[in-house]
C-alpha cells in the first residue's frame, strides 16, 4: 500500500496560483491607468493655459492694433492738416499721435516678435521714414504748395500705406489665432465635459475591483489555511482524519466520556494481504483496495464515530460512546462483513482480510497513548492467532513486553557483539566455490538459536535493523579480508532490508567500512528481495544505482516466491537473480517447477544477469541446474551454513568429495 504522499500539486493549486497571479495583476493594473488619467489631467491643464494664453496675447494685440490703426489714421489727417496750414496746436496733435502710433507699435511687435526683433526694427524704421517724409511735406507745402498733393501721394502714403498694412495684417493675423485658441478651448472643455465623468467612472470601477480583488484574496488565503488545516489532519490518499486528528477526537470524546455514560472505544484495524497486492501489481492496485477499504469502514459506521487511516494499511475507528465490550464486537463484526466482499480493481478482483484490536478506555487506559497501545497489542494478538478479532485483556500484555523484551535482548547483543555470521558456499557449475552468504545467527543465553526468521522481521519494523545490517556487513567483511590474507578469495554477500535501501547514508557506510577492511567493491555482494526494493522504488533504485556504480555486486533474493513481476527487473542495476529454494527444490519431481526455474535460468541470461540457485538439497537438483544451464548453486547438498573455522574445514576436507 501506498505511504507516498500523492504526486504532483493538485489542480486546485493550479486554481490558486492563476489566482494569486490576478491580485498581482491587480495593483499592475491600477497604477496604469491612474498614471493615464494623471497624464491627461496634466496635459488637459496645460492645454488649457495656453490656449488661454494665446486668447488673451490675441485680445492684446488686436487692441493695439486698433490703437495704432486710430493713431495712424489721426497722423494721416494732421499731415493733411499741418501742410494746408501748420499751427502749433496741429503740431502737438500730429506729435501725440506720432506718440501713440509708436507706443502701439513697439507693443504689437513686442508682443508677437519681441523687443529687440528684426521685424521691430523694420517697423520703427517704417515709422522713422513716414515721420521724415512727412517733414519734407510740410517743406514742400510752403515753398511750393501746388507740388504737396504728388509729393504726398509719392513720398508719404509709401510709408503710411506701408505701417498701415503692418498693423492690419498683425491684427488678422492675431485674431485669426485668438479664434482658433479659443475654439480649440472650447473643444478641450467639451471634452473634459465627456472624461471627467468617464474618468471619475473608472476610477470608482478600479475600487471597487480592487475591493473585489482584495476580498477575493482574503477568501483565497482563508480557504488556502482552511485546506492546509484539512490537509494536516486528513490522509491524502484516503481523505480519511489521520493519527492526529484521531488523537485530538479521541482526548475529546474520553474527556466527554467523564460523565459516566458508556465509554470510549477504539478499534484498529491492519489488512492482511495489502503487502502482497502491492508486491503483485503494483502500488496503484494497493491505492485503490486502500480508497475502497476507507470508503466501507466508513459506510459501517455511525457518523459521530471517526474512521482514520494510520499509515500504510493500518486504520482505526473511533467510538465515542459504546456501551459495552459486546457492542465494539458487534461493530467488529459488521466491519469484517464489510470488508468480505471482494474489492472490484481495474478488471482484478482483490480480498483483504482484516485483524482487529480493540481496546476499551477506563478497562484498558485512561488516555489516548494507553488506548493505542492496547488496540495495538489486541491488533497484533488477533494477527498472530488468526483470529481475526481480538478485545484487549491484561493477559495480552505479556506478548508485547515478550517483543519488546525481545528487541531490547538483540540491541544488546548487537552492541555486545554476541550475533555470530554463518557462511553458506556459493558453488559454480564446475565446482569451484566462489563465494559465501553471510547468515546472522543469534545464541541468546536464555531463548537459545533465535533463527533470523523471528527476530529479523521484528528488527526490521524498528531503525534496529540499520545496526544490524552495519554489524553483519562489518563482521562479514572482517572475515572476507582474513580469508584474503590467507590467500582464499571468496566473495562474501550480506542480506539487507528495505530499511536499508531508503537511507540515503547507507551507500557512503558500506563503501567506507569496505575501504577500512583494504577490500574492494567487488568482495561484497548484497542481496535483497524485490518487495524490499517496491517499498519505495525511487530510492531503492537509486540508492541500488549507486552501489552497482561503485562495484558492489547487487542480487535479487528469493526470485519466484510470491508473486514476482518480471517488469521490475528490466531497469534494476543488479547482476544476479537468486531463484527462490520453493521452486528450486521441487524441480526434479514437479514438472512445472522443472519449467519455471529453466524459465527464470533462461530470462536471467536473457537480461544479462547471473542465475543463482538457492536450497539444493540434493545431488538430482544440483545436477538439473547444471543441465539448464545455472550458473552457481547454494544449499544443504552443497554445504550448510556454518561458522567460518568450519567453513574453512569444510572446503578444504570435505568439499572436493562433495564435488566430485
Ligand atoms: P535467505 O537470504 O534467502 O537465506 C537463505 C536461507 O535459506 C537461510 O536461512 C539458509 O539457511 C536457508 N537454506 C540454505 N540452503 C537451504 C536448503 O538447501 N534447504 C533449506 N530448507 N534451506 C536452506 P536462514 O539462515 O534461516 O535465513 C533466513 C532468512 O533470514 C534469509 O533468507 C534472509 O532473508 C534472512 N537473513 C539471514 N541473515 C540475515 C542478515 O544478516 N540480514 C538480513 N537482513 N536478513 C538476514
Ligand atoms: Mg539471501
Ligand atoms: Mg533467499
Amino acid at each position: 500500500m501506498s505511504h507516498r504522499p500523492a504526486a504532483g500539486p493538485p489542480d486546485r493549486f493550479r486554481g490558486r496560483r492563476r489566482s494569486v497571479l490576478s491580485t498581482h495583476a491587480a495593483p499592475a493594473g491600477l497604477v496604469v491607468v491612474l498614471a493615464a488619467l494623471a497624464v491627461f489631467s496634466v496635459t488637459a491643464s496645460v492645454s488649457n493655459a495656453s490656449a488661454a494664453a494665446k486668447a488673451e496675447l490675441s485680445v492684446d494685440v488686436s487692441e493695439w492694433a486698433d490703437q495704432a490703426e486710430a493713431s495712424l489714421a489721426d497722423q494721416e489727417a494732421l499731415t493733411d492738416e499741418r501742410a494746408e496750414e501748420d499751427s502749433a496746436e496741429a503740431e502737438a496733435e500730429y506729435w501725440a499721435a506720432v506718440a501713440a502710433t509708436r507706443e502701439a507699435l513697439q507693443h504689437i511687435s513686442s508682443a508677437t516678435h519681441g523687443l529687440e526683433s528684426a521685424t521691430a526694427h523694420e517697423w520703427m524704421a517704417l515709422q522713422d521714414g513716414y515721420e521724415a517724409a512727412v517733414a519734407d511735406l510740410l517743406v514742400v507745402a510752403r515753398v511750393t504748395p501746388e507740388a504737396t498733393e504728388e509729393y504726398e501721394d509719392t513720398h508719404v502714403d509709401a510709408y503710411f500705406d506701408a505701417i498701415k498694412d503692418v498693423v492690419e495684417e498683425e491684427s488678422r493675423e492675431h485674431r485669426q489665432r485668438a479664434d482658433e485658441a479659443l475654439s480649440g478651448l472650447r473643444r478641450l472643455q467639451e471634452l473634459l465635459l465627456w472624461v471627467t465623468p468617464a474618468a471619475f467612472g473608472a476610477g470608482l470601477l478600479l475600487v471597487a475591483w480592487c475591493t473585489t480583488v482584495l476580498v477575493r484574496s482574503r477568501r483565497e488565503a482563508a480557504a488556502r489555511a482552511d485546506e492546509n488545516r484539512r490537509q494536516a489532519l486528513h490522509d491524502a490518499l484516503t481523505g480519511l482524519p489521520n493519527r492526529t486528528l484521531l488523537r485530538l477526537r479521541a482526548e475529546e470524546a474520553l474527556a466527554a466520556a467523564q460523565d459516566g455514560v458508556g465509554t470510549v472505544a477504539l478499534m484498529l484495524i491492519d489488512l492482511d494481504r495489502c503487502k502482497e497486492i502491492n508486491d503483485t501489481l503494483g502500488h496503484a492496485y494497493g491505492d485503490i483496495v486502500l480508497e475502497a477499504v476507507g470508503d466501507r469502514l466508513r459506510a459501517a459506521v455511525r457518523d459521530t464515530d471517526t474512521v482514520a487511516r494510520l499509515g500504510g494499511d493500518e486504520f482505526a475507528i473511533l467510538l465515542p460512546r459504546v456501551d459495552d465490550v459486546d457492542a465494539a464486537r458487534q461493530l467488529a463484526a459488521r466491519v469484517q462483513a464489510a470488508l468480505d466482499p471482494s474489492i472490484e480493481a481495474d478488471g482484478a478482483t482483490l480480498d483483504v482480510d482484516a485483524s482487529i484490536g480493540i481496546a476499551l478506555a477506563g478497562v484498558d487506559g485512561t488516555d489516548v497513548s494507553a488506548l493505542l497501545r492496547d488496540a495495538d497489542i489486541a491488533m497484533y494478538a488477533a494477527k498472530d492467532r488468526s483470529l481475526g478479532v481480538c478485545v484487549f485483556d491484561a493477559g495480552l500484555n505479556s506478548h508485547s513486553p515478550e517483543r519488546l523484551g525481545l528487541l531490547g535482548d538483540l540491541r544488546r547483543a548487537i552492541e555486545a557483539g554476541e550475533l555470530v555470521l554463518h557462511y553458506q558456499p556459493k558453488v559454480t557449475s564446475t565446482g569451484e566455490v566462489c563465494g559465501v552468504e553471510a547468515l546472522v545467527r543469534w545464541q541468546d543465553p536464555e531463548r537459545g538459536l533465535v533463527p533470523p526468521g523471528v527476530f529479523i522481521p521484528l528488527a526490521e519494523r524498528t531503525p534496529l535493523i540499520h545496526a544490524l545490517t552495519r554489524y553483519v556487513i562489518d563482521s562479514a567483511l572482517a572475515q572476507c579480508a582474513r580469508w584474503a590474507a590467507d590467500g582464499r578469495h571468496l566473495q562474501v554477500a550480506v542480506n539487507v532490508s528495505a530499511r536499508n535501501l531508503v537511507d540515503d547514508g547507507f551507500v557512503d557506510d558500506v563503501l567506507e567500512r569496505l575501504a577500512t577492511r583494504g577490500l574492494p567493491a567487488s568482495a561484497l555482494e548484497l542481496e535483497v528481495t524485490e518487495s524490499a526494493i517496491m517499498a519505495d522504488p525511487v530510492r531503492a533504485r537509486h540508492i541500488l544505482g549507486r552501489l552497482a556504480a561503485a562495484g558492489v555486486t547487487l542480487s535479487i533474493d528469493d526470485f519466484g516466491a510470491g508473486y514476482t513481476s518480471l517488469a521490475h527487473l528490466k531497469g534494476l542495476p543488479v547482476h544476479q537473480l537468486k531463484i527462490d529454494r520453493s521452486i528450486v527444490a521441487q524441480m526434479t519431481s514437479d514438472v512445472g517447477d522443472a519449467v519455471i526455474v529453466r524459465s527464470v535460468i533462461d530470462l536471467g541470461h536473457h537480461l544479462g544477469l547471473t542465475t543463482v540457485a538457492e536450497g539444493v538439497e540434493d545431488q538430482a537438483t544440483w545436477r538439473a541446474l547444471r543441465a539448464a544451464g545455472c550458473d552457481l548453486a547454494q544449499g544443504f547438498h552443497l554445504g550448510r551454513p556454518m561458522p567460518a573455522e568450519q567453513f574453512e574445514q569444510w572446503i578444504d576436507r570435505e568439499w572436493s568429495a562433495v564435488a566430485t
